[in-house]
């Protein structure tokens, strides 16, 4: 496998580095699969303006570009620091709910229930977590804490409160707000932050996908990691947030945790994410340290669908060039994936435990078409798929030959950006299979994937009524 596309995807968030179309469409050119909206910051009118904006890009590019829309959920955040405070060790700091300005010995909380939901000797991490303070003291109207770890504290930094502590639930009353405006506007993913079970993403209760945008469930809480299964059925994919997961979790189980997040949600057939400071550094660096530069490569190895910039592109110094770096260390990865191996892996594992219904059709044959592969080793596998599910589905077995994914829902297309390996394409319709078949490999031949002669395997349905995928072929091209 020497010059094969990266099939690995990749998810950047737009912020003030990156607002301009110009520089969005230097990212989509690079290498940019999805973009991410992160509603934590900046305004809804503004980010519906991107979606359109991206929306013409992508238009303008001529490759379909997945846009997700990130709600904040329940983020609790400190007022405002009039001027950049330094926080030592053994310093004391009162807190209390409310709103107004915070400083550097008195944070003002902008949570009602703070003095409820915290205790003597809770930990409570400021901004990206390296700032921890303890609570020693608890009265009725404030807390108070010492500094553990110090560090500059600006802006309006959030405030980590262990999450089986939190009364606040998500989705939020302004989360639900947020995601009506981006389903009117056709959003094609929803993360969802501090997921704690399989009802916090019940709760959104959107349309399943491709009728609705694909839901993401990020693991950012202890509570996930234990529901995990179950959040996963619910979800269309998972993010591993590591930033959020990092403080709520132990800093050694995090490698661990994010090896085996992903197996369980790609053996289930949803695309893993892998999320935050993956290239750190480039917020302001031109190149990467070797720890992120393997840390990428090892989320590959992983078997992460999508790897994701936060902050490297949001506020970075140079976005496009964050998004070129990020493709060309994980399209070298690819290179060097063991995709036997994988499979193999994904069979003895995890589907010993098949799933009632279609999706036990869909199993055998996305297995049937892997092993089928091996022998045959086709030039493509040309999956026809109105949802999206069977490119989904096959592509948890990494197979070597390229998935090209035909469907005539664009949102589908859209959704697919996010699906490891897959070449969305679209088609008119699905008809009867002769006829898609035909229709499938002339569109493949004539897009340069396939060439006459080649022998390429089609999945699909028999026929357009038939709500299944039955119906593997392996044809040569005519
Ligand atoms: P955030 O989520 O960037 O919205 O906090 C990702 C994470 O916690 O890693
Ligand atoms: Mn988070």
């Amino acid at each position: 496998m020497s010059d094969v596309k990266r099939r690995t995807k990749i998810i950047a968030t737009i912020g003030p580095s990156c607002a301009d179309e110009t520089t969005m469409k230097a990212m989509v050119e690079a290498g940019m699969d999805v973009a991410r909206l992160n509603l934590s910051h900046g305004t809804l009118d503004d980010h519906l303006q991107r979606l359109g904006q991206l929306r013409t890009i992508a238009e303008v590019v001529g490759r379909p570009v997945g846009v997700m829309a990130d709600l904040p959920g329940p983020k609790v955040r400190l007022g405002s620091f009039e001027e950049p405070a330094n926080l030592h060790i053994n310093d004391e700091i009162l807190l209390e709910p409310g709103d107004g300005m915070s400083s550097g010995h008195h944070f003002v909380v902008d949570y009602e229930s703070l003095l409820a939901d915290i205790r003597e000797g809770d930990r409570l991490a400021v901004g990206d977590g390296s700032i921890v303070l303890e609570v020693f003291d608890h009265t009725s109207t404030s807390l108070r804490a010492r500094v553990l770890y110090g560090g500059t504290v600006q802006g309006r930094p959030g405030l980590h409160i262990p999450s089986d502590r939190l009364k606040l639930t998500t989705p939020t009353e302004d989360d639900l707000r947020y995601l009506d405006a981006m389903v009117e506007h056709d959003i094609d993913m929803i993360a969802l932050s501090f997921v704690r079970s399989a009802h916090d993403v019940r709760r959104v209760g959107l349309e399943p996908a491709p009728r609705g945008p694909l839901v993401v469930a990020k693991i950012e809480t202890r509570s996930a990691v234990e529901n995990l299964d179950g959040i996963i059925t619910e979800s269309g994919a998972v993010m591993v947030a590591r930033g959020d997961l990092g403080t709520e979790c132990s800093i050694q189980d995090l490698p661990h945790l994010q090896k085996s997040i992903i197996a369980r949600c790609i053996a289930l057939g949803r695309p893993a994410i892998t999320a935050t400071q993956m290239l750190e550094s480039m917020i302001s660096a031109p190149s990467p340290t070797r720890a992120e530069a393997s840390d990428v490569a090892n989320a590959v190895f992983d078997g992460t669908s999508a790897v994701m910039l936060s902050a490297e592109t949001a506020i970075g110094r140079d976005p496009a060039h964050v998004v070129a770096t990020m493709a060309s260390i994980a399209q070298r990865a690819d290179q060097e994936f063991n995709y036997d191996q994988w499979g193999r892996q994904l069979k003895r594992d995890h589907l010993a435990e098949r799933q009632a219904g279609d999706l036990a059709v869909t199993d055998t044959m996305t297995l049937a078409t892997w092993q089928a592969a091996k022998e045959i080793q086709p030039k493509a596998i040309c999956c026809i798929s109105r949802s999206g599910f069977t490119v989904r589905a096959i592509a948890r077995f990494r197979p070597e030959a390229p998935i090209l994914g035909f469907t005539p829902e664009d949102r589908t297309m859209r959704q697919l950006t996010m699906s490891w390996g897959a070449t969305p394409i679209k088609i008119d319709r699905i008809d009867d299979n002769v006829t898609t078949v035909h229709n499938v490999l002339e569109i493949a031949k004539a897009q340069g994937h396939i060439r006459a002669g080649d022998i390429v395997a089609v999945l699909g349905g028999s026929s357009a009524s038939v709500n299944a995928t039955d119906t593997l072929r392996m044809v040569r091209c005519p």
